[in-house]
Formats: C-alpha cells, structure tokens, sequence
C-alpha cells in the first residue's frame, strides 16, 4: 500500500535527521549499552549476509549452555567473563547461517584471532589454560 510505503520512507528520513543532529545521545547509548549494540552489530552482519536465521536469542544461548554444561569458550574452554562473543562456527562470510545451531559462545580472542577462518582447517584454537580456582 502506497501509503504505508511512504510513511516507511518518511521515518527513514526522520530518523536519519534525528540521528545526524544528536550525535552525542547516540555515541552515549552506545556506551551504555555495550551488549545491545554487539547484538545490534552481530544481527546487521547476518544481514548483510543474507543468513538463514531462526530467531535465536541469548536467551536461547543460555538455556543451551545450562542443557550441554558448556558454559565456557566453545574453542579454548576458558571463561570468557563478560566480554564474551556470538560466534559462527562457520563464518557467516564462508556461507555460514545465522540459525543457533551455528552459533556459538566464544571468548574474544578466540572469535577475534579464527575471524572467517573455518576452525580445524585454518585456525587452531588454542589449548585452554588451567582454569584459576
Ligand atoms: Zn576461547
């Protein structure tokens, strides 16, 4: 409907304006809200890739880690603390899909150093050290 088509195109403008003039109230929320913009920025890469995608959420990544007892680094086992990572284990860049059952929870460097390569064949995740008592 022609209507509905222009109210879009006029909230992009108005949003787009709204964001240009208030650059501070964006940059501010952003440091506010450090897990929902890596969501945001995880969602938009999936996007951008046309992955297949169920719908997951990290309530979903939670309930399975409690269900596996897997709740550390799905690579090196360590505990990524807060600064933990929504991994694809075959990247989303390679053909990768966006649904849970490729997604995985990763500590930093983990996620940061395999980036699109595919694990067991051009990265090697490394040993996990001893986990501190
Ligand atoms: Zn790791």
């Amino acid at each position: 409907m022609a209507n509905a088509e222009a109210k879009r195109a006029y909230d992009r403008v108005y949003s787009a304006r709204w964001r240009a003039e208030n650059p501070d109230h964006i940059a501010l929320w952003r440091a506010e809200n450090p897990d929902r913009v890596r969501l945001y920025v995880h969602k938009r890469r999936a996007r951008k890739y046309a992955a297949e995608n169920d719908g997951w959420t990290d309530a979903d990544l939670a309930q399975r880690a409690e269900e596996t007892d897997a709740y550390g680094c799905f690579w090196c086992g360590s505990d990524p603390g807060e600064d933990w990572h929504r991994d694809h284990i075959f990247p989303l860049s390679r053909g990768g899909s966006n649904r849970l059952e490729n997604i995985t929870i990763s500590c930093a460097p983990c996620n940061l150093s395999k980036n699109a390569r595919i694990a067991y064949e051009e990265w090697t995740p490394p040993i996990a050290e001893e986990p501190t008592p």
